[in-house]
């Protein structure tokens, strides 16, 4: 037992500095991949409840690095959020999305919004609104097509929060509240942010079409949101069964495989034609 103990104390040991090592590397690889051009942004659909028009995209990013392939956000956000990269980054999307979107009107398409994540320390920086500005200026985008998704997370120092969202607000931008229901104290936020639209978190139209009280939650959610004067956007839409209970109770705008997976900005336009005989 006692060797047992004590390989299985290397083998922790060794494992542990694996990940040192290997974080230590992932960051500085993520350093590089800003300068080297291996972020890129995907952009996945926003259908209106009547089908007949896409009203957004959201921007989700991406990281194609020679030797890790392609490595999803959940894996490298925390890392970023830690270490302080994601300013850069996360600087670095607001501008590739709106640049994008302006790109898109500049085609003649009719505009629009373009939502982008945010981060925790992203949204706690002191002059985010004044990057968000600058950002705006520079791309020309008008600030009505660009969204920010925050989550409840991010509001747990309810008052910097609600500064940094009022002064967002002024510049003209939408605010979104992502992953709606998961977090703490919702009901308060609500009350007390500018939000013009509110997220259903996938995991409640997961199971709608079995589960009851996951239909009742997402009716209630709806209701609750229009009596705010907040429209509801449903994440995750994977099937038929989803999307005719959301549209059936009202929710405003769609979003998931059903419709379409995040794609490459070439990809969007074809998209965005096939509604427009609809
Ligand atoms: P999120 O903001 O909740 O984004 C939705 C996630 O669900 C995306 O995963 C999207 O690809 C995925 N998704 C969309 N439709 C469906 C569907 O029908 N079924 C299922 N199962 N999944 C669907 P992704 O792209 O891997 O992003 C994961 C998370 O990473 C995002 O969650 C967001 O929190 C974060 N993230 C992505 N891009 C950025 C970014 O530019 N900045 C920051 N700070 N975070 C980002
Ligand atoms: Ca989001
Ligand atoms: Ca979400
Ligand atoms: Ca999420």
């Amino acid at each position: 037992a006692k060797l047992l103990g004590k390989n299985n104390f290397q083998f922790y040991q060794g494992n542990m500095r694996n990940k040192v090592n290997e974080n230590f590397e992932m960051e500085s690889m993520l350093r590089k991949a800003l300068e080297q051009d291996e972020l890129l942004l995907v952009y996945q659909p926003q259908v209106n409840a009547s089908g007949n028009n896409v009203v957004g995209v959201e921007a989700l990013i991406r990281w194609k690095n020679e030797k890790l392939g392609m490595v999803s956000p959940g894996e490298f956000i925390p890392m970023a959020e830690e270490t302080g990269l994601i300013i850069p980054i996360g600087e670095w999307v607001i501008r590739t999305a709106c640049l994008q979107n302006k790109a898109w009107q500049n085609q003649g398409f009719e505009p629009i919004t373009m939502s982008v994540n945010l981060s925790i320390r992203q949204f706690y920086q002191s002059n985010l609104a004044a990057k968000v500005e600058e950002i705006l200026l520079e791309t020309g985008l008008n600030p009505v097509y660009l969204e920010l998704e925050i989550t409840e997370s991010m509001a747990m120092q309810a008052d910097t929060a609600t500064k940094v969202l009022n002064d967002l607000k002024k510049l003209g931008v939408k605010i979104a509240m992502d992953d709606f229901g998961t977090g703490y104290s919702s009901l308060n936020y609500l009350r007390n942010f500018p939000i013009d639209h509110l997220k259903i978190d996938q995991s409640f139209i997961r199971d709608i079409s079995q589960n009851e009280e996951d239909q009742n939650i997402i009716t209630s959610i709806i209701a609750l949101g229009h009596n705010l004067n907040i429209k509801l956007v449903a994440e995750g839409v994977e099937t038929k069964e989803q999307r005719d209970f959301l549209v059936e109770n009202g929710c405003d705008v769609l979003q998931g495989y059903y419709f379409s997976r995040p794609v490459e900005h070439s990809e969007i336009p074809a998209f965005i034609r096939s509604f427009l005989h609809i």
